[in-house]
């Protein structure tokens, strides 16, 4: 590297060979109910960030919490009834597909299709349900959301539900259930990713025994790090319980898995962010290290966003190179930047996506 090359063409380098993963995100709020697609300011963020892959997150539980009967936006606790669960994780799909007609936009609906869209400059989306509450308990429900562009299935969200148990609190006890076990093969057959972001230990483990291909845990922290919650914590969905233990660490990438780290507000700063890289790159190697934004976007009018990257160095804009840049400062190498900013969850996807 000459001594005049700037950061900034070290990472348009690294860019040119890698595919740069956002793990997990809402963007554009397109898991709320009365967003028809996702920006096209809020993709041209993702490209200024270089990112070419957005895994876009239905929320499954969203008509248990946020979404009224009636189908409009409000907060609650609702019991949705048979049937009303699925059709909204769909609606919200369509809003993903919606987004893809426009012509700068392609289905990364395989790993191919994702490289062919990389050679010709465009973003691709993938439709990924965060919570597998969608499926209501049937099988050919996760059919039907395949046929419709899912490629990432997150077990859990903010509820134990018809597939497995939740680490936040009111926690959970309990693995897979044997619905879930059955989700997880056919997520193997249908060549789905697996997510264990906010699965319990439990079902974690089953899921690891279980699974024939590598899983991941999209976005996530080390909980090592983290002291013991605090009081204002404990009945929350805080950092302390959102995190992985160093045992499940080992486990995800034992099994050839990827953990993602989250930029949140938990971790103020970016030398917060970079000890969890740190941390999991020590552990159990480079290979298995990831990145999970839960961006949601701006927001609309009617309901702006407050940003969940809100320190000034990640900023509203969804600042990817600042965490690639801050790789690359810490002493990562070019090729050790690549696969935390996507290589490494290329790799899980061709895995599960060409297995035989
Ligand atoms: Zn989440």
């Amino acid at each position: 590297m000459s001594v005049h090359e700037s950061s900034s063409d070290r990472l348009e380098q690294i860019h040119q060979q890698t595919l740069f993963v956002d793990m997990h995100a809402h963007p554009g709020g397109i898991h709320y109910p009365d967003v028809s697609r996702i920006g096209a300011d809020e993709l041209a963020r993702y490209r200024r960030g270089l990112i070419d892959v957005i895994v876009c997150n239905v929320v499954g539980d969203a008509t248990y919490t946020y979404v009224k009967p009636d189908g409009t936006f409000g907060w609650g606790n609702y019991r949705p009834k048979p049937g009303a669960v699925f059709a909204f994780d769909l609606d919200r799909i369509s809003a993903i597909l919606r987004t893809i007609d426009d012509d700068e936009v392609v289905l990364a609906d395989s790993p191919a299709a994702v490289r062919a869209a990389k050679r010709k400059g465009k973003l691709a989306l993938m439709p990924a349900l965060e919570g597998a509450d969608g499926l209501e308990g049937r099988i050919d429900n996760l059919h039907k959301l395949y046929h419709r562009g899912l490629r990432l299935l997150q077990l859990v969200h903010m509820r134990a539900n018809e597939v497995g148990h939740i680490q936040t609190h009111p926690y959970s006890p309990g693995g897979l259930t044997s619905f879930g076990r059955e989700v997880v093969r056919e997520c193997n057959k249908l060549r789905i990713i697996i997510d264990l972001a906010h699965c319990n230990t439990e079902t974690i483990m089953d899921t690891l025994d279980l699974s024939a291909h590598p899983v991941i845990c999209s976005h996530t922290g080390v909980r090592s790090l983290c002291g013991p919650p605090l009081e204002s914590e404990q009945r929350m969905q805080m950092r302390y319980d959102r995190f992985l233990t160093d045992e499940e660490i080992r486990a995800i990438a034992a099994k050839g898995g990827v953990i993602g780290i989250i930029p949140s507000g938990w971790m103020p700063n970016l030398s917060d962010l970079m000890r969890h890289f740190d941390h999991v790159r020590h552990l159990v190697g480079i290979d298995h290290l990831g990145l999970g934004s839960d961006r949601v976007g701006t927001g609309t009018e009617s309901r702006p966003e407050p940003a969940n990257w809100h320190t000034a160095e990640f900023g509203l804009e969804g600042n990817f190179r600042a965490i690639s840049d801050g790789l690359l400062t810490r002493g990562y190498s070019a090729e050790e930047v690549g696969k935390v900013m996507g290589g490494n969850f290329f790799r899980v996807w061709e895995q599960v996506a060409e297995a035989h």
